[in-house]
């Protein structure tokens, strides 16, 4: 890790490490796991959490992280997913060595824990349906009524959880309950379900088992099993951890994990459950879960964000009690710090139009050096091919151009980047269409490299392509995935998809690129000059080339957005 993420963070968490530490509660150890759900690809509201689990563990001496697949719903849950999920967690630079678990490697253990709480009276096998349960359970005001079932005899329930187990009904005819409290004021403890029958196949445990746990249940024991220390959760967990506390309690296990609830992550102009972000695959109304316009870790690794950014940006937005929407500005900001520093220069040409240089000669070309990177030296230089035809962009040239207007048109000079001063002569256009064909040009030998001799000034300076030597590339371009701050908060549509983006993704398919781009692996990331940050797709090949923009140089969405609301964007959650 380098730069800004030497110093540790600080946040109420690590306080309560800290202190911790040092009343050697738990001997010292510092143990955290972060467990996703193998239902969907993480998003970036993950990596908050995979930053927060594994940098405190990294932050204390022999502290550990673990990474759990808590897969205890078989309906839901696919090896596609547990996959992806080590990917994005390797791509983000944590390790988790040998410590891969899966909550079903557990499910003996969570039996034979519920077997316990039944044999001490603390569970009983209920008759009544999940519908039924919720009508019992009364409401914040009311008190919840028992089940007809609760003080079923002990070894009645233990003859039916067996029988339960070994697969003798069907799904819902019975559910294990905890014997807590119908009564209590929290609704999470009045006898919650701690097992379900379920006919499915589990994508580990195939069909060996036939009722899964419950996660409240599931999660703490899970946590003790691997003699966790604290449990980090987001906090609409804080109402279930008097639970959390009862089955670490009730049941004997080596370790008692302490549950401790932050702030989730959202980012405006997208959605971040796995559910929306499933339904938006499966609608099509995005190409797959790495589409570079999904906030998923996948996607925005497709879309050129680098993993350093990422962490940044976790850094900058702190763990805190308190809910809010980040704007996904601050993402892009630290996105774009990354990039500047460490992407090189290129020059690309998204929207072609032909330059004739005309008192160059058609049998010469030379090569010319272009700075890598000026913001680090060691990157060195590169040699770009100049020839007699170029392209410049379409926008870089007014014919009739307003005052302000420093770019390319008729009598004006412009400096070509790490090239020359050419001065407009003249346009050609298409005598049946009257659209310009071509633009033509004199250059000033005297100013090669970019600079003049006698100290002329020249206001504009434009990107280039030379045109026999270019690359014919494909550059798709991508915007916000919606066009509100908060898509699912819109009570003005029905269905906040038609809140969607129509402009999410341009694509370009005649830009021209410098030579040396030929040659760029997926996921090689450039600064194109003038234009942005962008990267090669995993879907080029040598027929086709395809870029992805990560970002353009400027957030511009934010200086229209800025212009509308008369005030500048800032990151509401500072
Ligand atoms: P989602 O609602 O997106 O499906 P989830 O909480 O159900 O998310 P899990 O796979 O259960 O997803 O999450 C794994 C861990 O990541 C949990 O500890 C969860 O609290 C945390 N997490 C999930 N979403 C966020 C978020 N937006 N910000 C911070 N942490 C999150
Ligand atoms: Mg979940």
């Amino acid at each position: 890790m380098k730069e800004n993420e030497s110093t540790a963070p600080a946040d109420f968490i690590r306080d309560i490490v800290a202190t911790d530490v040092a009343a050697k509660k738990h001997d010292g150890r510092i143990h955290t796991r972060f467990p996703p759900e193998p239902n969907g690809y993480l998003h970036i509201g993950h990596a908050k959490s995979i930053c927060l689990n594994f940098g405190i563990a990294a932050e204390n001496a022999g502290g550990c992280c673990n990474l759990r697949f808590d897969d205890t719903n078989p309906v839901t849950e696919e090896p596609e997913y547990v996959e992806s999920i080590k990917a994005d967690v390797a791509w983000l630079g944590f390790d988790w060595s040998d410590r891969e678990y899966y909550a079903s490697q557990y499910f003996e253990t969570l039996y034979e824990s519920a077997v316990g709480l039944i044999k001490r009276g603390k569970a009983f096998v209920c008759s009544l349906t999940e519908s039924q349960i919720r009508d019992h359970r009364g409401t914040l005001t009311e008190p919840g009524s028992n089940s007809p079932d609760r003080d079923r005899a002990v070894a009645e329930n233990l003859d039916l959880f067996g029988r339960m187990r070994a697969g003798e009904f069907e799904d819902g005819v019975y559910v294990l309950r905890a014997k807590i409290d119908m009564a209590h004021s929290n609704i999470h403890m009045r006898d919650p379900i701690i097992y379900r029958i379920r006919h499915a196949e589990h994508h580990f445990t195939g069909s060996a088992w036939c009722i899964y746990p419950m996660y409240d249940y599931a999660h703490p024991i899970s946590d003790a099993i691997e003699r966790i220390t604290h449990s980090l959760c987001t906090l609409e967990f804080e109402i279930h951890r008097p639970l959390y506390d009862w089955f670490v309690n009730e049941v004997d296990l080596p370790c008692r994990p302490r549950q401790i609830e932050f702030a989730r992550l959202n980012l405006s102009y997208t959605v971040m459950s796995k559910r929306r972000l499933l339904e938006l695959v499966r609608d099509g109304n995005v190409s797959s879960w790495d589409d570079p316009r999904m906030p998923t870790l996948s996607g925005i690794r497709r879309r050129g964000f680098t993993p350093e950014a990422i962490r940044n940006f976790c850094r900058r937005i702190g763990v805190t009690k308190y809910d809010g929407i980040t704007d996904i500005a601050l993402l892009e900001h630290c996105v774009r710090d990354d990039l500047n520093k460490h992407s090189p220069r290129a020059m690309a040409v998204l929207n072609p139009l032909r330059v004739v240089i005309e008192n160059y000669s058609e049998e010469h070309e030379e090569n010319l050096a272009a700075i890598n990177n000026p913001e680090d030296d060691s990157m060195g230089i590169r040699q770009v091919p100049f020839s007699r035809v170029l392209y410049i962009e379409q926008d870089d040239f007014m014919e009739d151009p307003p005052k302000k207007f420093f770019r390319l048109a008729p009598g004006r000079e412009v400096r070509l980047r790490y090239a020359y001063y050419i001065t407009c002569t003249g346009v050609d256009r298409d005598p049946a269409t009257g659209q310009i064909l071509q633009v033509r040009c004199n250059y000033d030998p005297a100013t090669k490299g970019g600079s003049s001799p006698d100290g002329r000034k020249v206001k504009g300076t434009l990107h280039w392509v030379s045109a026999v030597h270019a690359v014919d590339a494909q550059v798709r371009l991508y915007d916000r995935l919606f066009t509100v701050e908060d898509p699912l908060a819109d009570t003005s549509v029905s269905d906040y998809r038609e809140l969607l983006n129509p402009n999410s993704l341009e694509i370009v398919d005649a830009a021209k690129l410098e030579p040396g781009l030929a040659d760029a692996a997926p996921g090689a990331r450039f600064q194109f000059e003038r234009l942005g940050y962008f990267c090669v797709d995993r879907d080029t090949s040598p027929q086709q080339h395809i870029f992805n923009r990560t970002l353009p140089l400027r957030d511009s969405w934010a200086k229209i957005r800025s212009q509308q609301n008369g005030k500048q964007a800032n990151d509401k959650t500072a």
